[in-house]
């Protein structure tokens, strides 16, 4: 799994073998070779020298397994980490049992909210679960648009009012619409922009103080590296986010972004999206992203 991360390290624990402890001296080789890893990953710059602390601290001084060489030992400290960093898994969208639960979808524009939508209906529609989806993007015409075509591909109503300008009415309008009708999921696809800027940001805080949505998730693209990170920042301080979508990881990324992402917002990774269709959502597990931020 970790290939060519091992190779490297090998060859920095060459002369190694038979003492039986890593230690601070022979061990900084090793951690160079992970530390340019995870850089070339995309984990961001403070990340990587406080993972780096973590793991230096746990490997110190431990006894290296007679069965293993210590650059698999490194290699398992550092999975081990990364694993517990990019914890615990929680796939679960919690939903009520007696009152329609409200989703809240945001991020910049062109992170994958409008698709993820569609692919939350779809997991959603594999349990029988009806969702009613809410057009509240009212900065992109063509959002509406997009969302009614998703909505006629997978069979779901969507609450969409081209003569409101306010998100936040059509967003109530929705979830009285769905008490109305008995759907138990309201999905909100909310504006983006392409960079953050304080009138989104108003619109979204208002939207959660009104609606008061039960969960609000973060869309961030995967392949974004270091802006993802920035606006999930920002995202953060101004919602009280509940978890993070990430898209695209269907490319080239190696998903170090994630790690930076839930290092900064603290909030559990839900969902993976894996391509442009409905299907293409997959639940977040730790150990597969960690063996491929490593790579
Ligand atoms: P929004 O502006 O945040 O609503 O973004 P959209 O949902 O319109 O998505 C922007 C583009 O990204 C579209 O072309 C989507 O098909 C594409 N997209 C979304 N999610 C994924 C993904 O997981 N993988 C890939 N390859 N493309 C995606």
């Amino acid at each position: 799994m970790f290939d060519s991360l091992s190779e490297g390290l090998q060859s920095a624990f060459k002369s190694l073998s038979g003492k039986g402890k890593l230690t601070e001296g022979n061990m900084r080789d090793g951690l160079k070779i992970v530390e340019q890893s995870l850089l070339e990953s995309d984990v961001s710059y403070s990340v990587v020298k406080e993972f780096m602390a973590h793991v230096t601290e746990k490997a110190l001084g431990k006894r290296v397994l007679l069965s293993l060489r210590p650059h698999e030992e490194l290699v398992r400290i550092v999975h081990e980490e990364l694993v517990e960093i990019l914890g615990p898994v929680d796939p679960s969208l919690h939903l009520n049992a007696d009152r329609p639960t409200i989703l809240m979808l945001c991020g910049l524009q062109g992170s994958g909210k409008t698709t993820t939508c569609g692919k939350l209906t779809q997991l959603l529609r594999e349990q029988n679960i009806q969702p009613l989806l809410v057009a509240a993007d009212l900065q992109r015409p063509a959002a509406i648009e997009q969302l009614k075509v998703i909505g006629e591909q997978l069979g779901v109503p969507v609450h969409a009012e081209t003569e409101h300008k306010d998100p936040v009415k059509v967003c109530q309008n929705g979830v009285d619409r769905a008490r109305r009708d008995g759907n138990r999921v309201v999905i909100l696809d909310t504006a983006g922009r392409l960079a953050i800027d304080a009138e989104l940001m108003d619109q979204l805080k208002r939207i959660d103080k009104k609606v008061g949505p039960d969960q609000v998730y973060l869309v961030v693209d995967g392949m974004t590296g270091q802006d993802a990170v920035n606006s999930a920042g920002a995202f953060n301080e101004a919602l009280e986010l509940d978890g993070v979508i990430m898209t695209k990881l269907d490319g080239d990324a190696r998903g170090g972004a994630l790690l930076s992402v839930k290092q900064v917002t603290g909030v559990p990774i839900k969902f993976i999206g894996t391509g442009e269709r409905f299907d293409a959502l997959e639940p977040f597990r730790p150990e597969g992203m960690a063996g491929r931020i490593l790579q």
